[in-house]
This record gives structure tokens, sequence and C-alpha cells, in this order.
């Protein structure tokens, strides 16, 4: 097993984001949390630098590298101390995209993957609905075909990015009689007709992204915007999981080291009763056992991604690293604002918005509920 999954050449690439996450997000991280928006632009910025089609083939746009590189990126974005336009780029990049990539057409490839890569275009991916979210073959909007045409009407909910996409990957019935096997992936313009934005959907954490309700009311979508096989999308959105459980795994991970460091920096600085509180000893032993919990989880981590990259069935090891990080970034983010006091309750430090933005990860991408039931399946049965 190896635990070291990077070479120089990560270090030269980490060095490059590191670079422009302290010029270019570090600065505006608390700004954008507080609007609830970033800049539109920042996709495009993102694009021309390369980092939002680091997996991808150099012929749609990517670097044509692979998701140690995707890591990187993601460990070092999630230091920008803006978790909430992380969420919103990881969507664009890991959960709405691949699907297009894996089993779309060169066409469509072309036509919306290129321009997601390059950042001109915005995606979301819209699944979840007001009465169906962890049980995906429940969704209740339907796509009727009609000659050349997908007529769609229902709507989502929590869709990330909802608001401000040009596209979304949308999972819809195209045969509802037929459960989790009527379900179809489709490629939804957002300036069609009929289509809708209902309200902003205020949330406890991660307020720089967008998330929004929508409606679709009789919209017209060409068959060939499609992806893949019709009543095929179950097994897409399945197998896209496994990529947006990955990677938002890291995203956790990420999170967790920094809160501690934030934490460690503090400790070091901070005094009581006479000493820093660093050496206090109740101090020191929490602190080692919370720096046991994150190494032991990166190095888990790494193996998966290291299994992953190598191309083996990892849907097992990644469900784990989904459960396991998300619950331990959310214990590691509490205990680290506790080493704070009373400032680590205030919006003076960030770790109290990295401790409203990590709750999100035992609920997003699956809920860890979520996540037994599907080890209980793999590893009980
Ligand atoms: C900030 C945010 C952003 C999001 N972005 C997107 C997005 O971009 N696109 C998208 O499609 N969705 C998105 N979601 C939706 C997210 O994926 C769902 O919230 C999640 O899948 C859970 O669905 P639900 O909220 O309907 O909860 P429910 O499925 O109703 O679950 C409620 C509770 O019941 C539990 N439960 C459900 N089934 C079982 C079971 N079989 N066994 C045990 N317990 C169970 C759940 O774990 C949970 O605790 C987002 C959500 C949030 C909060």
């Amino acid at each position: 097993m190896r635990c070291n999954i990077f070479t120089q050449e990560h270090e030269i690439f980490r060095r490059t984001v590191k670079n422009f996450v302290e010029k270019e997000i570090k600065p505006y991280a608390t700004e954008w949390d507080e609007k609830e928006e970033f800049p539109r632009e920042l996709f495009k910025r993102l694009g021309e630098l390369g980092f939002l089609g680091i997996k991808y083939p150099e012929k749609y746009g990517g670097a044509g590298l692979d998701f140690t590189y995707e890591t990187v990126f993601i460990e070092e974005m999630a230091r920008g101390g803006s978790l909430g336009m992380l969420l919103s780029i990881l969507v664009q990049t890991d959960m709405a995209t691949p699907a297009i990539y894996h089993f779309g057409t060169e066409e469509q490839k072309e036509k919306f993957l290129k321009p997601a890569l390059s950042g001109e275009k915005i995606f979301a991916i819209g699944i979840t609905e007001p009465g169906a979210g962890s049980d995906v073959a429940a969704i209740k909007t339907t796509a009727k075909r009609e000659g050349d045409y997908y007529i769609v009407n229902g709507s989502k909910t929590f869709i990330t990015n909802g608001a401000i996409a040009d596209y979304i990957t949308l999972a819809v019935k195209t045969a509802p009689e037929k459960g989790h096997r009527g379900i179809s992936l489709l490629i939804f313009d957002t300036g069609t007709e009929g289509f809708s934005v209902g309200k902003h959907i205020k949330k406890m954490g991660n307020w720089a992204s967008n998330t929004a309700e929508l409606f679709f009311d009789n919209c017209r979508v060409p068959v060939e915007n499609r992806i893949g096989g019709e009543n095929m999308g179950f097994y897409y959105i399945m197998k896209g999981f496994e990529t947006e459980r990955l990677s938002g795994a890291v995203m956790a991970q990420a999170a967790a080291e920094y809160a501690l460091e934030i934490a460690l920096k503090y400790v070091k600085e901070r005094e009581a009763f006479g000493k820093k509180i660093i050496d206090l000893q109740a101090i020191r032993h929490r602190l080692v056992d919370l720096m046991t919990e994150v190494e032991v989880s990166k190095r888990f981590l790494y193996y998966v991604i290291d299994k992953y990259v190598s191309g083996e069935d990892t849907l097992t090891e990644i469900t784990m690293a989904k459960l396991w990080i998300g619950e331990m970034a959310i214990r590691v983010a509490n205990e680290a604002l506790q080493f704070l006091g009373g400032y680590g309750y205030t919006r003076e430090y960030p770790i109290e918005r990295i401790l409203r933005d990590v709750r999100l990860y035992t609920i997003g991408g699956g809920t860890s509920e979520i996540m037994r039931e599907i080890l209980s399946k793999r590893l009980l049965s």
C-alpha cells in the first residue's frame, strides 16, 4: 500500500494553486460568504488556469492529469477560507460534468464539456426534489417524449449553482412506471422557456454557494441532449456519486486539517494562568488525539485515492471515506473551535464558519445513514 501519492510534479502544482489561493481567494473569502455569492468570473479565471479540467483530456481543454492532482487542488482551495465557493466549483468539475465525459457523445463533449472546463459556462446537477433526496428512485420530474423533444415537468430543490447555472445535468423520469429503471439524464439549458428559479435557500453554512429551488413547466429539451441511453440515468448517477463522494471526502479532510491548524496557531499564542494554552496538559492531550485522528484519516484517504486512480473497484472504500471523514471533520472543527474559547465563537476567526460549513458533509452527496446502508449491503450480505 502506497501512502504518499504525490511526486515532485504534484508539489510544483501545489505551489501554483497555493499562490493563486493566497492572492485571489483568501482576501475575498469572508466577503463572498457574507454576500452569499462570489463573482461568476472566478469560474473563468479557474478555467484559464486549467483548474477546472485537471482530470479531463486535453482535447476537451483539460490538463490530462488524474485525481491525485485534483486532490492537490481541493486541498489547497479548502485552505482559502471559502468552502462554500469550493462546493460550487466542485459541482462543476466533479458532480455535474463527469456524466457527460463518461457517457456523453462527442458532440455533447464539444458543446457542453469544453465550455464547462474553460469556465465560460456554469453547470449544476439536479437530482434532489422536495419529495425525494436519499431515495433517488422516487424523483417525480418527468420527461415525456414528443418527437425529437422531451417535455420536462417538475421541480428540484437544494440545487447548488441552481440560480447561476447555464446548464443542469438533470435527472428525470422517462419511464415513471419503471421506478429507478425509468430515470434518464438530460443536459438542460436554463434559457429554456418554462424554466424558473424559486427562492434562494438560506443555509447554516457554505453561504458563498448558491442553493436554489428550480421549476420546470412544459420545458422542451432536444432528445440529442440526453446523456447516454434512455432509462440508464440511475446507473450514471450512482457511478457519478463515486467521484462526487471522493472529492467530498478530500474537501472534508482538508477542512479538518485547516481547522486544526488554526487551533494550533492559537494555542501557541494565547495565554491563561500564566502559561501558553498549549502548555496545559489537558489541551495537549486533546490536541494530539485530534492530530492522530486527522493523520489516520488522511492516510486512509490517500490509499483510497491511489486505488481509485489505478482503476480498481473502490466503491466500498470511497463510501467508508465519505462516511468517516465527513463525521471526523465535524468532530475536529467542533473541538478546534473550543480551543479558541470565545474568540472561536465570533466571526473574527474563520473557525465558526468552518464548523458551519463542514456540518453539510454528513448530509450532502448522500447522508451518513445512506453510506452505512451501502456499506451494510456490501460488507454484510
Ligand atoms: C447545501 C446543500 C447543497 C446541495 N446540493 C445539491 C445539488 O447540487 N444537487 C442535488 O441534486 N442535491 C443537492 N443537495 C441535496 C442533498 O443531496 C440531499 O439533501 C441529501 O441527499 C439528503 O436528502 P434529503 O435532504 O431529502 O433527506 P432525506 O432523504 O429526506 O433524509 C432525511 C433523514 O432520513 C435519513 N434516511 C433516509 N433514508 C434512510 C435510510 N434508508 N436509512 C436510514 N436513514 C435514512 C437521512 O439520512 C436523513 O437523516 C444539497 C443539499 C444541501 C443541504
